[in-house]
This record gives structure tokens, C-alpha cells and sequence, in this order.
């Protein structure tokens, strides 16, 4: 297993980390913290979830597998997340999920899903960052982290002047260009950078072709592929990966023991490949962003990469969870086409449109 420095913190993370969002079994707590035995025991010390996985259930699993895995012996960190809208909510959050983790602090809390530059605004507004340095003082967390879906321009205007820890966040090969800025201004705080949904929600492994651009050596499976990819960037702490299985996590470790990092030429014709190889699919790249309605066109199309590769994606609440846009802002469209014209990719974005109201 590879180790990397969490920031500034002084912690080392495993470069995979145990996303608690995919159990198999989440019914089955002793199922469940066996697979986090097998992953501490594969090198993998960082394990994070969040307040509303499995509807608290993810918290319970981590708080029934606490005692077996300090039987290791082996040092490991748990991460969880609070999205109150308030300060009081925050601290209700905390409460639970230190009672639910059966833990007397939290190693890495996290400000969860700020969807929105406006978003961040009224939870700061209301408490919410305060409160968590508040619970930073007060011995309760070890590190605070914030954990968002901006955009990269977004992410680096909002680092401008918000200090946090560590930052965790989704970039994969899918969204791999409206994220990068947002990356790169993680890495020049010297944050810890923790990346959610590394295999694109499983789109990635799922649909070798559309991405074998990733792949740079014959030998690589696509989760090599999408973590070395990702793990190329030295500034990335880690990738957190949602293990159903324990072959998802041994996946992951062999994954992590085949690494070599792709040269600096292999990266920028990976980012050309993404050009060519990525024709129908959009690039996230937010050339689009010109409506005169305020359409986010690019949520649409991003949403819309989703609805093809996978079945069973609701447009809907992929619009709603990840960008906070309402399907009918569709509605609003006058077909003046001007978005069309400025896709870099020349996609058939009313089209997509209208697939995308019959998907729901
Ligand atoms: S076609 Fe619709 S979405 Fe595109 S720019 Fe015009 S109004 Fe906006
Ligand atoms: S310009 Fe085209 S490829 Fe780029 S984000 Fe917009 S729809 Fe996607």
C-alpha cells in the first residue's frame, strides 16, 4: 500500500480509501465490518462515510467494526460528514455520529456537499463553518475537511479565502476537465485532497471502450486505469473507493500495487485522447456556459454522460444530488441553439434535452 501525507495534518492515508456507501449487506453489520477488517488488514487505514449512508446505518457498521479492527493493531481513520443547513443542526449531526462510530472524536469531519457558491454563503451565514471549528477546539474532530460538488473555478475562487484542512471531492476521467482547476488549487494549498467516485459511479469500469483512452499499458484493468490515472497526480491523498465486496477492495489493492505513475507526456496525451476518443459524450469543459436563460447546460449534458452509461440513473436526481438544478429548468429553454454553438464537443444538446424530460 502506498502512504500519503494528508495535507498539512501530519496524518499518512492509505492512497485508496473505503468509501462507506456501497455495503452489499448493510443489514448485515458482522458481513460488513468483516470487510472492514480485510481492507485495514490490505493497508487500507482510512475509512469514510457520512450521516445520512444507509440512513445512519454506514455510521452503525463503522461503530460495531471499531473494536475489531483496534484488534489489528494497525493505526486507521475514520471520516464522516455533516450537511446541516445551521450550526445546531451541525452539532446534532456530530452528537449522532459519535454515538453511531461508538467514538470519542471524529479524525476527519467533514463540511458535506456544497452544491453551490450561494450554498456555502448561507450555511456560513447560519454557523455552520464556525460551528465546526468550534468542534475542532473543543477536541471533538481532528481535522475539518469540506466536501463539494463546485465546480474547479468554483472550488479555487471559494479556497481564495475559506481555509480548510482537506478538501474531498468527485474527479474521474468523466469529469475529469470541470474539476481540474479546483484540483490544481487544492494541490497548491498543500490540502489533503481526497477524491470521491474515482471510477466515475462504476460508469468507468462498466464501459471499457468508451474509456480505454484511460489506459496507458495492455497489462492495466480499468480500475488500475482510473486510480493510476488519478494517484499520477502526487498532490491526490487518496481515492475513495465504495466497497460492496471484499474483491472490490482486493480490486483496489492490486490496483495500488501495480502503480507507476504515468509520465507527465502520458498524462497530456491522456488529456488529448479525452478530445478524441470522448466524441459523444461531453467533457464537462462549461464552454457552454452562455445561456441567456441561465440554463447550466453542462449539468444537463454531465447528467446525461450518467443516464447512458447506466441504466439506472434518474436524470432527476442526478440533477438534483450532485448540482442542485431542477429538470424543469428545461422549460426555460428558447432553442436559440446558442449553447450548441459553443460546445466544444458539437453535441446535439437540444436533443440530449429532450431525452432527458422522457428519462426523468
Ligand atoms: S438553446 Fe436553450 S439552453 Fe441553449 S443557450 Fe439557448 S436557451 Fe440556453
Ligand atoms: S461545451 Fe459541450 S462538452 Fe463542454 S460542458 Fe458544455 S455540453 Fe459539455
Amino acid at each position: 500500500m502506498i502512504y500519503r501525507e494528508y495535507g498539512e495534518t501530519g496524518e499518512k492515508i492509505s492512497a485508496v480509501g473505503f468509501g462507506g456507501m456501497r455495503f452489499e449487506k448493510p443489514h448485515d453489520y458482522d458481513v460488513s465490518a468483516e470487510m472492514m477488517v480485510h481492507a485495514l488488514k490490505r493497508g487500507i487505514n482510512y475509512f469514510d462515510t457520512a450521516t445520512f449512508y444507509f440512513k445512519g446505518k454506514s455510521e452503525e457498521i463503522f461503530g460495531h467494526a471499531r473494536a475489531e479492527l483496534e484488534k489489528t493493531g494497525k493505526d486507521f481513520y475514520y471520516s464522516t460528514k455533516s450537511m446541516a443547513k445551521d450550526a445546531e443542526g451541525v452539532r446534532i449531526d456530530l452528537e449522532h455520529s459519535l454515538k453511531r462510530m461508538k467514538v470519542d472524536y471524529i479524525d476527519f469531519f467533514n463540511v458535506w456537499c456544497v452544491l453551490t457558491p450561494e450554498d456555502y454563503s448561507s450555511r456560513k451565514a447560519a454557523g455552520v463553518i464556525d460551528e465546526f471549528r468550534k468542534i475542532k477546539e473543543e477536541g471533538l474532530a481532528k481535522h475539518i475537511s469540506i466536501s463539494t460538488h463546485l465546480s474547479g473555478r468554483e472550488i479555487r475562487e471559494l479556497l481564495k479565502t475559506e481555509y480548510f484542512e482537506g478538501i474531498t471531492l468527485g474527479y474521474s476521467a468523466i469529469n475529469f476537465p470541470f474539476r481540474e482547476e479546483g484540483v490544481a488549487a487544492a494541490v497548491e494549498k498543500n490540502m489533503g485532497l481526497v477524491i470521491m467516485n474515482p471510477l466515475g459511479g462504476g460508469s468507468i469500469v462498466n464501459n471499457p471502450d468508451e474509456f480505454s483512452f484511460i489506459k496507458m499499458h495492455e497489462d492495466q484493468t480499468m480500475v488500475d486505469a482510473a486510480v493510476h490515472f488519478l494517484l499520477s497526480n502526487k498532490g491526490i491523498t487518496s481515492a475513495l473507493v465504495g466497497f460492496g465486496r471484499k474483491e472490490h477492495i482486493d480490486a483496489a489493492v492490486s490496483a495500488i500495487d501495480s502503480f507507476k505513475p504515468y509520465t507527465a507526456q502520458e498524462v497530456a496525451d491522456l488529456k488529448l485522447r479525452i478530445e478524441d476518443d470522448f466524441q459523444s459524450m461531453c467533457t464537462t469543459c462549461g464552454y457552454c456556459n452562455v445561456c441567456p436563460e441561465d440554463i447550466p447546460v453542462w449539468a444537463f449534458m454531465e447528467s446525461y454522460n450518467h443516464v447512458m452509461l447506466d441504466d439506472s440513473y434518474k436524470a432527476a436526481d442526478r440533477l438534483k444530488w450532485h448540482w442542485a438544478v431542477k429538470l424543469n429548468e428545461l422549460d426555460k429553454c428558447t432553442a436559440c441553439r446558442q449553447c450548441e454553438e459553443a460546445c466544444t464537443q458539437h453535441l446535439p444538446i437540444l436533443e440530449r434535452f429532450e431525452i432527458l424530460k422522457r428519462r426523468g
